[in-house]
């Protein structure tokens, strides 16, 4: 079973990575960004919560988002692996999943960080801005609250996996099928 955690600060690559991860090693994508996004647009309790924190660049609370996660782990016993993308995202949240992923015996295999330039970053997030409609892409100050906010909160984690020998540096820059294949000859080693 291959647990992945995709790693990587907004703008660095994640989901047009996973995209083509889950494709080849038939993994499970869990992306907490896309599963909060469909709770907005459902307009349920929990979209009109977390939304108050997208639209502004901040984390939606741990226990929104390990409750979550918590579901879609209990109605997926099957699954083949996962690519969990954008999560976790806080030390807080890196402890619920080893404690979940233990209950299930499937550990998480590796930590892949895609490592990209900060102006390369806000640039690429403004980009995508234009096409994916999405209000947290195309303000500045929200796209650098982001990455101030990720480099607060979310990079410690590096030192969370590191410990655990399960982090992998990756060169996010460059051409998509790049990054791809330093991806997967990085988790041929796993
Ligand atoms: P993403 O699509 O991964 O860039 O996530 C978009 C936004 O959703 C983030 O800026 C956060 O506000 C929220 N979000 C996504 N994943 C998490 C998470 N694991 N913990 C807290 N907030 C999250």
């Amino acid at each position: 079973m291959l647990n992945l955690v995709l790693f990587g600060p907004p703008g660095a690559g994640k989901g047009t990575q996973a995209d083509f991860l889950i494709e080849k090693y038939k993994l499970n994508h869990l992306s907490t960004g896309d599963l909060l996004r469909d709770q907005i647009a459902a307009e349920t309790e929990l979209g009109k919560e977390a939304k108050r924190y997208i639209d502004k660049g901040y984390l939606a609370p741990d226990s929104v988002v390990i409750e979550m996660i918590k579901n879609i782990l209990k109605e997926n016993k099957e699954a083949n692996g996962y690519i969990f993308d954008g999560f976790p995202r806080t030390v807080a949240q890196a402890k619920a999943l080893d404690e979940l992923l233990n209950e299930y015996n499937i550990p998480v295999s590796g930590m892949l960080c895609l490592r990209v330039d900060e102006e390369e970053l806000k640039q690429r997030l403004l980009n995508r801005g234009k096409t994916s409609g999405r209000p947290d892409d195309q303000d500045f100050s929200i796209i650098e609250n982001r990455i101030r906010i990720y480099n607060e909160k979310t990079e410690p984690l590096r030192d969370y996996y590191r410990a655990q020998n399960k982090y992998y540096k990756i060169d996010g820059a460059g051409s998509i099928e790049e990054v791809t294949k330093r991806l997967v000859d990085t988790i041929a080693i796993l």
